[in-house]
């Protein structure tokens, strides 16, 4: 079934969705995205996405396209007109359509473009199993581009071994995951997820995450851990929009602890999900 899309003020079937092959998203991906869960057709952390959203489009010298009630009720109506209790809002602002120029267009009228994922999130996770690969991506992570060949190339290196996705690897230490934010819980039950910096995208997810984990007393260490720190850890696990907690069975060929969802992994999933779908709006 077609779905129907928002483009530029319309809401339209998505075969008839259509860009310019001058849009600067395509030419040089100039543009920003966002993803946000929908639970039982409802938005999911919105005020966070919105903020990120419109602090990576100032770092590209971007005004936010429509303001920010205007953008709750195109997610609200895209739900409404595509009947999604659960699934992913796909947002995405370029810079617009302009003839081919290194220099940013003046006056040109920014693309905004929004479409629906339906998928179940809420079921059980099995856990995943990553590969460790180089993190060749750019050096501004924490702004959310539409740039994702190098963590897509990764994705493909660890479909390539059988696996599900992959860690990414800086100068030893790890980044994070192809579209997710990576952690590990040490043997003595710490929480352990890279520092916030321009090495790594700043998480919704992850900031929620680790609210709820300070409130249930759970210790967490904001800094770099090493793939073989991660092997030896008692769990790890990644968080993003769509994925809430997973954890990580296997890194790099090493299991993980027994090998099977750990505790707290398993924990914070439950209880990021209950207070996501207390929040959403
Ligand atoms: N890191 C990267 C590289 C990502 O692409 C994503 C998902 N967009 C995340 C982390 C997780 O961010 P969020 O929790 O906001 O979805």
């Amino acid at each position: 079934m077609s779905r129907t899309v928002y483009l530029n003020g319309a809401y339209v079937p998505e075969e008839e969705a259509m860009v310019s092959v001058f849009d600067r998203g395509f030419l040089f991906a100039d543009g920003i995205y966002e993803v946000t869960a929908v639970l039982d057709g409802k938005i999911c952390e919105f005020e966070g996405h919105v903020k990120r959203l419109e602090r990576s489009l100032g770092v590209l010298d971007m005004p936010m396209p429509v303001d920010k009630d205007e953008l709750l009720e195109i997610h609200r109506e895209l739900v409404k007109r595509n009947n999604l209790d659960q699934g992913a809002i796909y947002l995405q602002v370029t810079r617009g359509a302009a003839d081919r120029d290194f220099v940013y267009p003046k006056n040109v009228k920014q693309t905004l473009v929004l479409f629906t994922q339906a998928k179940t999130l809420t079921d059980d996770k099995a856990g995943i199993k990553v590969i460790a690969a180089p993190d060749i991506r750019w050096g501004r992570r924490d702004v959310k581009t539409v740039q994702l060949l190098a963590p897509s190339m990764c994705k493909m290196m660890a479909k390539a071994a059988g696996k599900d996705d992959a860690w990414m690897v800086e100068d030893g230490f790890v980044t994070e995951g192809s579209s997710n934010n990576a952690y590990i819980v040490t043997k003595e039950g710490k929480i352990v997820t890279r520092n916030l910096s321009n090495s790594i995208l700043h998480g919704i997810t992850r900031s929620s995450v680790l609210r709820i984990a300070a409130e249930m007393d759970m210790e967490i260490e904001e800094r770099a851990f090493t793939i073989a720190e991660a092997q030896d850890a008692a769990e790890a696990f990644i968080t993003a929009a769509t994925t809430f907690v997973c954890p990580v069975l296997e890194i790099d060929g090493a299991t993980i602890g027994d090998g099977k969802p750990g505790p707290v992994a398993t924990r914070l999933n439950t209880v990021y999900i209950e207070e996501a779908r207390k929040g959403a709006i």
